[in-house]
């Protein structure tokens, strides 16, 4: 596959970032979650992260100048990626086509009902980061990982409350760029209910095509 600059978008709960890791791990195009970096950079203390931690605990969006800065010098080097949870607004996707051509964009959709009930379910391994769903993808032993027998968390925002809140922000603010893409020709929507292996393939072909 020739390299590819991929956004990947959808609701909370759509299986982007599963996803993201089985492209990434198929293709070696870098992935890039938004939601990791911030994780991450929450659970380090920097002053990003103390900032974005407000706005994460309550499932809103953190400032479009924040993200647009921690995305700006990871994409700009000419290189293929995967951008899972980035652009969520409009003035992101205007701001990252300034920085780089987006060749393909892929809208994961998944109905409010689905989206709570799975994200309700989801658990991540804190050493791989590997997302599993104690409905359909149980893990072997307890609360550890399958992959790596990691220890499983979940995360702060998969309370209900939060989720509800991320699903209507999603609707809200991320939404329109199903439009915004669509006009720019490179959109294709996928249906997040189908199996994560029939969906994997459906979106491998688009990219290769
Ligand atoms: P995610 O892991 O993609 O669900 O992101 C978790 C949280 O990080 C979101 O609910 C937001 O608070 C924040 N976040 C991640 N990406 C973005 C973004 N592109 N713009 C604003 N906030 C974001």
């Amino acid at each position: 596959m020739p390299s590819r600059r991929i956004v990947l978008l959808g609701p909370p709960g759509a299986g982007k970032g599963t996803q993201a890791k089985l492209i990434a791990e198929k293709t070696g195009l870098l992935h890039l979650s938004t939601g990791d970096i911030l994780r991450d950079e929450v659970a380090r203390g920097t002053a990003l992260g103390r900032k974005a931690k407000e706005y994460m605990d309550r499932g809103d969006l953190v400032p479009d100048g924040l993200m647009i800065g921690m995305v700006r010098g990871r994409v700009g080097g000419g290189t293929g990626f995967i951008l899972d949870g980035f652009p969520r607004t409009v003035a992101q996707a205007e701001a990252l086509g300034a920085i780089t051509p987006v060749d393909r964009v892929i809208n994961i959709a998944l109905s409010r009902d689905e989206v709570i009930r799975r994200l309700s379910a989801r658990r991540v391994c804190r050493r791989c980061g590997k997302i599993h769903n104690i409905l359909f993808d149980p893990p072997q032993l307890d609360s550890r990982c399958n992959a790596c027998e990691g220890e499983l968390f979940r995360r702060d925002d998969d309370r209900s409350d939060v989720i509800e809140n991320r699903y209507d922000v999603y609707t809200a603010a991320t939404s329109p760029l199903v439009v915004f893409y669509r006009r720019k020709g490179v959109l294709r929507e996928v249906d997040g209910s189908r199996p994560r292996a029939e969906l994997l393939s459906e979106i491998l072909a688009f990219l290769d095509g």
